[in-house]
């Protein structure tokens, strides 16, 4: 039923909450410490648990009832460059589930696709490290920093590789992120159920517990 499969990377088909998630956090909040605006690292853990982008809403309420230096959007832009934009040193590793699921897609003759956001640079660290081109097509990055959105990207990989919207499937863990894209753009879409509430909006197509759910969507 389904031709094309587009999955998101992180905390879809990379477990970034446990690999990578601490250790960015740490070096983020202490370089905002470092520049006088200190964050408990519990507090923004859980920010991050329950929203899509909160930084600059937690690093102002934080500067509102607390000492600080520089004005609080210069602090939103180290926080993110830090956060985001980071040089992947770590080992990182997909879960064993999930490399079974991709050998099983890709061995089902599904075209699999990937769709992620953020830093060419640390994106494309992660593509390699876990050798993504093992399983997938065409790997695209939509960087905030060159404009480029998810919806932009998904278009693009649907033209490239002559796709309809009706036999692609958009996998992922955030609504407001390439759920809405797959949305915008009539495509199938599989939400990844990791974090809640999400934004208002139609529903996705699917809702999973498991990436490894999606087996069973395209069976
Ligand atoms: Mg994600």
């Amino acid at each position: 039923m389904y031709k094309s499969i587009v999955f998101d990377l992180d905390d879809t088909l990379l477990d970034t909450r446990a690999q990578l998630v601490p250790p960015a956090l740490k070096e983020a909040l202490n370089a905002l410490e470092e520049k006088g605006l200190s964050i408990p690292f519990d507090e923004a853990l859980h920010a991050f648990e329950v929203g899509y982008f909160p930084w600059p809403k937690l690093i102002e309420a934080f500067a509102e009832t607390h000492d600080h230096v520089l004005p609080t959007e210069d602090y939103v832009d180290l926080f993110v460059k830090k956060f985001y934009e980071r040089d992947v040193l770590e080992d990182i590793f997909l879960h064993s589930d999930v490399v079974t699921l991709l050998d099983q897609l890709k061995s089902a003759n599904h075209l699999l696709l990937l769709l992620t956001a953020g830093s060419t640079k640390t994106q494309t660290q992660k593509i390699k490290k876990l050798n993504l081109q093992t399983w997938f097509s065409t790997m695209s990055i939509a960087d905030p920093n060159k404009g480029e959105s998810k919806t932009q990207k998904l278009k693009q990989l649907l033209e490239q590789h002559q796709l309809t919207p009706q036999e692609t499937l958009v996998v992922g863990d955030r609504y407001e992120s390439e759920i809405m894209a797959a949305i915008e753009l009539g495509c199938p879409s599989a939400l990844i159920e990791r974090h809640a509430p999400r934004s208002p909006g139609p529903d996705p197509t699917h809702t999973l517990a498991s990436v490894t759910d999606v087996w069973d969507l395209v069976q």
